[in-house]
């Protein structure tokens, strides 16, 4: 798939604009000159790329909080570059790439090498940072380093950190820092092996089930 820059001046005509800020949906054109929308409604203009948008809807970019892209440590499988231009093809314009990567995003260092790529791409990426080294759960990572590198929020991804006190100090950091921990809220211990909500329908089929 291939993105290109808009020209100076380009037309998006007659799409559904989609304006969820201002709870508008209506039929018309969108000017954008020089990269900012100049004008909204019944447009005409004579020198402009025109895109047709007859059935498709104009909207704002949107946002990911969540994404996986597996680099570095998994680029056969996907890069910052495809992840981006497949985010792109679906409307995605900012996302926030979590740290379980191979080696996971928990230093600086790994952070800068991200938001140093991301720079290349078509959309925004912000890093989410490791809240413990390795993903393990036991050591907290240098959060305040990872900020001024970029790190947007923190988290552990999949991996629940089960120690209090290590939780208790992740969170504290993020409150100084105000930046947000997310959190995969399971207790392992308590999930053990199950595979369903554990109830009369676990029991029936035999399988171990997850309490709560
Ligand atoms: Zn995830």
């Amino acid at each position: 798939m291939k993105h290109k820059k808009l020209a100076k001046k380009t037309l998006f005509k007659g799409g559904t604009i989609l304006d969820p800020a201002a709870d508008k949906e209506f039929k018309g054109d969108v000017l954008v000159e020089n990269g900012k929308i100049a004008a909204v409604g019944n447009i005409a203009v004579d020198s402009a790329e025109v895109i047709d948008c007859q059935g498709l809807v104009v909207t704002h970019g949107f946002c990911d909080l969540h994404v996986h892209f597996r680099e570095p440590g998994r680029e056969d499988k996907e890069t910052l570059q495809t992840g981006s231009i497949a985010a792109l093809a679906g409307g995605f314009t900012r996302v926030f790439a979590m740290p379980n990567t191979d080696p996971p995003i928990d230093s600086p260092e790994s952070v800068r090498f991200i938001a140093e790529k991301a720079e290349a791409c078509p959309i925004h990426i912000h890093p989410i940072g490791a809240a413990t080294k390795g993903q393990l759960g036991k050591e907290l990572t240098e959060i305040s380093g990872m900020v001024q590198e970029g790190a947007m929020a923190f988290s552990d991804d999949g991996l629940p950190i089960m120690d209090g006190g290590v939780m208790r100090r992740v969170l504290e950091y993020g409150g100084m820092l105000d930046k947000p921990i997310i959190n995969h809220a399971e207790d392992v211990c308590l999930r053990d092996d199950g595979v369903m909500n554990e109830g009369r329908m676990s029991t029936r089929l035999g399988l171990p089930g997850n309490p709560g």
